[in-house]
């Protein structure tokens, strides 16, 4: 393993998150929305975030800059970051796949919308953003970079404190009790932990 190597399983790995999401996008864009929350704050948390986990590092990935926040690459944690990536991958299609059409990408309620708390949502209540999270710190690993390799961590962080307990406000308006006793019994991002 090399940097170029470290840096192509970034690269494809990410093309692999978009071809992920891209046929529920399609889906879920069929169904209605019944109401938005907040929608100018999470369009420019959407932008901020997709700036920092995708756009940094991928012109990193392409062209290796910025060359001046290099520090020395160890392959040995380049593979344990490929392995965190592809775990978080399979994180982040188990958790479209459970999702559906219930799915939004910013704080929407669908016409018809269903709470899950089936598949990988019977163990935490935010799988997709646990699948965020992972890919950032496969991406802090793969990329020996001060300024690439975190900045993943740093959108991650972003979107998941300033959205994470909205979006659980909003489902508890939606849901009430079943989302009440949904959160009685799960965590929101590592089983039993956190
Ligand atoms: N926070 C979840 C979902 C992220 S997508 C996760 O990390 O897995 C965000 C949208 O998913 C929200 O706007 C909401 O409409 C929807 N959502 C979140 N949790 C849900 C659940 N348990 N069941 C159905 N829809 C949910």
């Amino acid at each position: 393993m090399t940097v170029f190597h470290a840096r192509m399983i970034w690269l494809i790995g990410t093309l692999l998150w978009f071809a992920i999401r891209y046929p529920y996008q399609r889906r879920s864009r069929a169904v209605p929305k019944a109401s938005s929350k907040d929608r100018r704050k999470e369009r420019t948390l959407l932008a901020i975030t997709g700036l920092l986990v995708h756009v940094v590092p991928m012109i990193y990935a392409l062209s290796g800059w910025p060359q001046f926040a290099d520090y020395p690459f160890h392959p040995a944690v380049a593979v344990i970051g490929a392995a965190v990536f592809a775990f978080g991958l399979w994180l982040f299609w188990r958790s479209h796949r459970d999702l559906g059409t219930n799915w939004s990408i910013a704080l929407d309620i669908r016409a018809k919308h269903q709470l899950v708390t089936q598949g990988v949502y019977q163990y935490v209540r935010h799988p997709m953003y646990s699948a965020f999270w992972l890919n950032a710190l496969g991406q802090l690993l793969l990329l020996p970079n001060w300024i690439a390799g975190p900045a993943g961590l740093f959108g991650i962080a972003l979107l998941y404190f300033v959205r994470v307990a909205r979006e659980e406000r909003m489902m508890l308006e939606t849901f009430g009790e079943d989302y009440r006793a949904y959160m009685a019994r799960t965590r929101r991002l590592i089983p039993g932990i956190y």
